[in-house]
């Protein structure tokens, strides 16, 4: 099924003048400025507040190449998934990947750690589909699109020692199945014990929704649940962790290549209009900004969410929905713009914006 199509466009814009330069007479062409050094990218940080205000904290290991999410303790009550995927963490500081970005989740759920499986009264790996998810789901849903991860995992224990993969939702094979099969086999083959293998629709004998494997994998990512053993079991896990974090990004997830649902694709021309849009308001606001399209129609009813978020903003991007990619864009960077309280006149093309504010 044709679900998904997504397109990042990152502008870089270095200006450095100010603005009072506009209104002197002409001087010499001077050497365009160096691009400022790259912002010291920290290993660990905060993605938002669970609902009883406690930080949602992150830690990478790895400095370049293509992102990795590994979450634990979504279900609270399995503080041993916690304590194996942060011992994983400490190990492969020692030997860092070389091109990946490993981004580690111990705790998604803090405010019923370590005693129950649902927070926020619901079950929070069934909420992913919710029109409103709960406070922890929803930032980390945020988290996901404003980081653009192409491969994600998700450590659970209960059902010792097994990797589940897509879909939960449906008993239909994902179009990626062949591609799992295939990493499978390398990461058994690194284990003392390996681990089975099943489809998260078989884990119960049915269907189940709202999961966060689900999700992922309908964003683009190739994406895995791991049933860990409730004993150290880190050593016969690590390298086929590896294996994972090593193929994944690379798979062409079929989700993440194929047209959206709605049949609507971005012609060339489409994405000049866009390009040069986002420019504009790139350089009006002399910032960064970085766009992700996803065609997700069950979510919001529209054909298009549109997400946005700029260097000056701290892991809270701005979202647009509309039912063509152009509209979810303008909707999203006008958004944006009220929220800089910058003016929408100065920008082009003006009637577009204009428009947008109209929607
Ligand atoms: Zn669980």
């Amino acid at each position: 099924m044709k679900r998904f199509l997504p397109l990042t466009l990152v502008l870089l814009i270095g200006c450095h003048e100010h603005r009072c330069k506009q209104s002197e007479p002409a001087a010499p062409v001077k050497p365009p400025a160096k691009p400022a050094p790259e912002p010291y990218e920290p290993d660990q940080g905060v993605y938002g507040k669970s609902t009883r205000g406690q930080d949602l904290k992150w830690y990478r290991v790895g400095n370049a190449g293509p992102k990795v999410l590994i979450t634990a303790c979504i279900h609270g009550n399995e503080p041993y998934s916690e304590k194996t995927v942060s011992a994983f963490m400490e190990k492969l500081r020692k030997d860092p990947p070389k091109n990946r970005r490993v981004y580690i989740v111990p705790i998604v759920s803090p405010d019923s750690y370590p005693n129950s499986r649902e927070v926020d009264g619901v079950d929070p790996n069934r909420n992913w589909d919710a029109a409103q998810p709960i406070t922890p789901i929803k930032a980390l849903q945020d988290f996901f699109l404003k980081m653009n991860f192409q491969a994600a995992m998700s450590c659970h224990t209960g059902a010792g020692g097994g990797w589940f993969y897509p879909y939960g939702n449906k008993n239909d094979l994902c179009p990626d199945d062949a591609a799992y099969q295939q990493m499978f086999k390398d990461m058994s083959a690194t284990q003392q014990q390996p681990y089975y293998t099943k489809r998260a629709c078989e884990m119960y004998g049915h269907p189940i929704h709202g999961s966060e494997l689900d999700w992922y994998y309908a964003h683009g990512a190739i994406a895995l649940v791991t049933e860990l053993k409730t004993k150290n079991d880190v050593d016969n896990i690590y390298d086929a962790f590896k294996v994972f974090i090593d193929q994944a990004p690379q798979l062409k997830s079929k989700q993440r290549s194929s047209e959206s649902l709605t049949g609507e694709t971005l012609t060339p021309e489409d994405s000049m209009i866009q390009t040069d849009t986002v420019n504009n308001v790139a350089k009006e606001l002399k910032t960064q900004i970085h766009v992700h399209y996803t065609a997700e129609p069950e979510t919001t009813g529209q054909s298009w969410c549109v997400s946005i978020d700029a260097k000056d903003q701290n892991y809270n991007p701005v979202f647009g929905h509309a039912n063509t990619a152009e509209q979810a864009l303008l909707n999203a960077l006008t958004r944006y713009i009220k929220h800089q309280k910058a003016t929408i006149d100065n920008l082009t093309p003006k009637n577009q914006v204009k428009e947008a504010v109209a929607a």
